[in-house]
């Protein structure tokens, strides 16, 4: 395969630890043709992951100067991941058109039902997290949580129309088989009705994200293979993302994951470059 690139990247200007030049001069480093700064878009609560909003000119602004200062080397592109949050992170296709980003991604991180005050955040490195606020925001119950998370998720898709689908299942990531199975009939069928909503959405692209892996959080991709098959049946489309939070995580697990997505049945993925677009693998 004559790309290799990363669209889902962090850096310090949210809870990534390089600056946007290391990234950007370690993709170089490891080959990429392709990069697009993608770092948390501002949320209106305290935190400690996105970027303030105060710096969100500042990011813009830098995301250009490398843009420029790096043509012929490298193509890169500016985006943000945006959090979608019922009640609170809805209108992220205006967001994201009002900062002129070259394309989005959306995710889930924290769970909300409408009108609810509480959160569950399911992110994160910490399990014990995710137990606790599955007790306090949901009173315990998995099936709700997860429903919510699902119904939210498809929210996000049908309202914001994002390019890219961030992390797809993370809700799977700390359960570790514990509260549900993936096999669990009533989980299959939120998980196939967010695959239709998908399917059914435009321009809408689902990545294959390698983060859990590589970090050791989870023995799967975001979404899991047994889905990813599901997917290459359905056709759709897909992009591989490694999320990387720092300079060794950037192309983690990309040709591995190129090799899974041939055996099941894909032979190209999506990639930008103005516009999306597709390459073989
Ligand atoms: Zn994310
Ligand atoms: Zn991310």
């Amino acid at each position: 395969m004559s790309k290799k690139f990363a669209f889902h990247t962090h850096s310090n200007f949210c809870d990534g630890k390089n600056s946007l030049e290391e990234m950007v001069l370690a993709a170089i480093d490891k080959g990429l043709t392709h990069y697009g700064f993608s770092s948390h878009a501002p949320v209106p609560f305290e935190n400690r992951f996105a970027i303030k909003q105060e710096c969100v000119g500042e990011y813009l602004q830098e995301c250009n100067r490398l843009k420029q200062k790096y043509e012929g080397k490298i193509k890169l592109f500016v985006a943000m991941e945006f959090d979608y949050i019922t009640d609170i992170m809805e209108d992220i296709n205006a967001q994201a058109e009002a900062y002129n980003l070259d394309y989005f991604i959306a995710s889930v991180h924290m769970v909300k039902a409408k009108g609810a005050e509480k959160m569950w955040f399911i992110d994160g490195g910490k399990q014990e997290v995710y137990d606790q606020q599955l007790e306090s925001v949901f009173d315990g119950d998995i099936r709700k949580g997860v429903e919510t998370f699902f119904c939210q998720t498809n929210a996000m898709i049908k309202d914001a129309k994002p390019n890219v689908v961030g992390h797809l299942d993370k809700i799977k990531m700390h359960n570790k088989e514990r509260y549900f199975k993936q096999t669990d009939a009533w989980y299959e069928d939120l998980m196939m009705t967010t695959l239709q909503t998908i399917k059914s959405t435009y321009g809408t692209i689902c990545e294959i994200n390698t983060r859990g892996l590589y970090k050791g959080r989870c023995d799967d991709y975001f979404p899991s293979r047994q889905w990813i098959k599901r997917m290459a049946q359905m056709q759709i489309p897909v992009t591989i993302s490694t999320d990387c939070h720092r300079v060794e995580e950037i192309d983690c697990l990309f040709e591995p994951t190129c090799d899974m997505l041939r055996s099941v049945g894909y032979n190209e993925i999506w990639y930008f470059d103005k516009h999306w677009q597709t390459t073989k693998i």
